[in-house]
């Protein structure tokens, strides 16, 4: 099964995509991750994307398909991956559909989990993180509460610069404007899956893995 996961930023894609690649045993991909690992390792393409990076570019779209399609050629994508953080725009979602059809990897499927606008920008700027550990909680379930739950450091929540409002209207400004086209470049080719986010971890996975097994 070839997936691509695709939401608004705070819709909880990366908590689906970790679900999905344990329930169905294919591997979570985030290309964000990818992309650090191959500098990390050094390979050609990584040492490229560090120099770019390091003058303050973006790394461009053929070095990120080429980085894609090394980790798609591993063993343990031959059942399947579970793609997340790319397509961006348009032209990238054209040249993975090169790269796709190069490695002769059919019946790829978007699944797009959305979520109302005005409910995400609650959601959000109702987190509160943890400045000592790093955990992020719902300021409804730290209420009152003087320790963090979970490394019990003092008056340690804060709001993070992520979490605030209008950087979070920005967020889906972009998102929509950039991202939104692909959506509709997959739904054109009739590859796409529409999931509601709202409801708990687990509500929305039995939905996806529903519509996926019908
Ligand atoms: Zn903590």
């Amino acid at each position: 099964m070839s997936l691509l996961l695709f939401g608004a930023p705070g819709v909880g894609k990366g908590t689906q995509a970790k679900l999905l690649s344990s329930k169905l045993k294919i591997p979570h991909i985030s290309t964000g991750d990818i992309l650090r690992q191959a500098v990390k390792d050094k390979t050609q393409l990584g040492k490229k994307a560090e120099e770019i990076m390091n003058r303050g570019d973006l790394v461009p779209d053929n070095i990120m398909i080429g980085i894609i399609h090394e980790r798609l050629s591993r063993e343990d994508c031959k059942n399947g991956f579970i793609l997340d953080g790319f397509p961006r725009t348009v032209k990238q979602a054209e040249e993975l559909d090169m790269l796709l059809n190069e490695m002769k990897i059919k019946n790829l499927k978007l699944i797009n989990i959305f979520v109302d606008e005005e409910l995400i920008v609650e959601r959000l700027s109702n987190r509160r993180a943890c400045r000592s550990c790093g955990k992020i909680f719902a300021l409804k379930d730290i209420d009152g509460l003087k320790k963090c739950p979970n490394c019990s450091a003092e008056n340690s929540f804060y709001l993070r610069d992520d979490d605030k409002e209008d950087v979070i209207r920005k967020r889906l400004k972009v998102f929509r404007q950039n991202t939104e086209p692909v959506f509709e470049y997959y739904r054109k080719q009739g590859k796409t899956i529409s999931v509601n986010g709202i409801g708990s971890v687990e509500e929305v996975n039995s939905s996806i893995l529903k519509i996926l097994n019908s």
